[in-house]
């Protein structure tokens, strides 16, 4: 399906980026993955895309806090690999607090990776997507995009930014053969999962398991985690030609999170 395009996804080097790469690549299309993580580790995912996909994988190391590098990677997917097709805003991280005690460094480190970086790498795509008449662009969002839970104020905002970056940018490429949409999964048991437990822990003085089936998991009605290859299915659904017609929307996969 995906043969002779190229994806970008952001924070593949680990959890739903890494499963959104592997996904694209069984179809054959050309990957840059970016993210963090030991160079040995990363040359390993590498290798395996390129293998899978039969076409060109890129590691690019942008750091998402940082505007010149995220622009250099979609350029440097447009010089290496002559297309940039698919864009996957996904690189994110956590921090779990209550506001008074909430870092301001890490909220702005919240805001910078979850969502202003979407808007670097959008503005830098849009323009090779809208001459080629073809692109898609899918950002990670969450249902935290929709619902708010305590303690994690800069998620929430980064997350509800999110879909309004979305929509705007949905009818700016309308007419341009450009979708725009957000996923929004619930939780899924990925690394940035398992890391936030222990400051879940101390923040509500919980135990691991209190966490897990208390808070982690009383919010998604089907009591199971969603999983990186069901998030990434989705992805590649809306890369397919049937869903052209999907823009501007914000898809749940949160085992029915916010229908409660
Ligand atoms: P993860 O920690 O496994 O992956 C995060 C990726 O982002 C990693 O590759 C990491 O290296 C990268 N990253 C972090 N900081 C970066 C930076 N400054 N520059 C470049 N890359 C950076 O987490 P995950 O659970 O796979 O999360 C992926 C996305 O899915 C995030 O946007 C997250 O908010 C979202 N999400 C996750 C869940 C969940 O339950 N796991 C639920 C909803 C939404």
């Amino acid at each position: 399906v995906l043969k002779g395009k190229t994806a970008i996804v952001t924070g593949s080097t680990s959890g739903i980026g890494l499963a959104y790469a592997r996904a694209f690549a069984a179809e054959g299309a050309a990957l840059v993955i970016n993210g963090f993580g030991e160079a040995e580790a990363i040359e390993t995912i590498r290798a395996e895309l390129a293998a899978t996909s039969g076409a060109a994988a890129l590691y690019d190391a942008a750091d998402m806090t940082k505007p010149d590098e995220i622009a250099a990677l979609v350029e440097r997917a447009a010089r290496e690999t002559g297309r940039v097709d698919i864009l996957v805003n996904n690189a994110g991280v956590q921090h779990v607090a209550p506001i008074e005690a909430f870092p301001p460094e890490r909220m702005e480190a919240i805001l910078a990776i979850n969502l202003t970086s979407a808007w670097y790498a959008m503005r830098a795509a849009v323009p090779h997507m809208k001459a080629q008449r073809w692109g898609r662009i899918i950002s990670t969002a969450s249902a935290h995009s929709l619902v708010a839970s305590p303690n994690k104020s800069a998620y929430v905002m980064a997350k509800h930014g999110l879909v309004g970056l979305t929509k705007t940018i949905a009818l700016e490429t309308a007419q341009h053969g450009v979708t725009v949409n957000c996923i929004s999964p619930g939780y899924v048991w990925t690394p940035l999962v398992e890391a936030q437990i222990p400051d879940t822990m101390t923040a509500r003085g919980l135990t691991r398991e209190q966490v897990m089936n208390d808070v982690l998991l009383a919010a998604q009605p089907t009591k199971e985690f969603v999983t990186p290859e069901q998030v990434a299915a989705l992805a590649l659904f809306l890369c397919r030609d049937e869903a052209k017609a999907i823009t501007g929307a914000n898809l749940s996969v949160d085992g029915g999170w916010t229908a409660a």
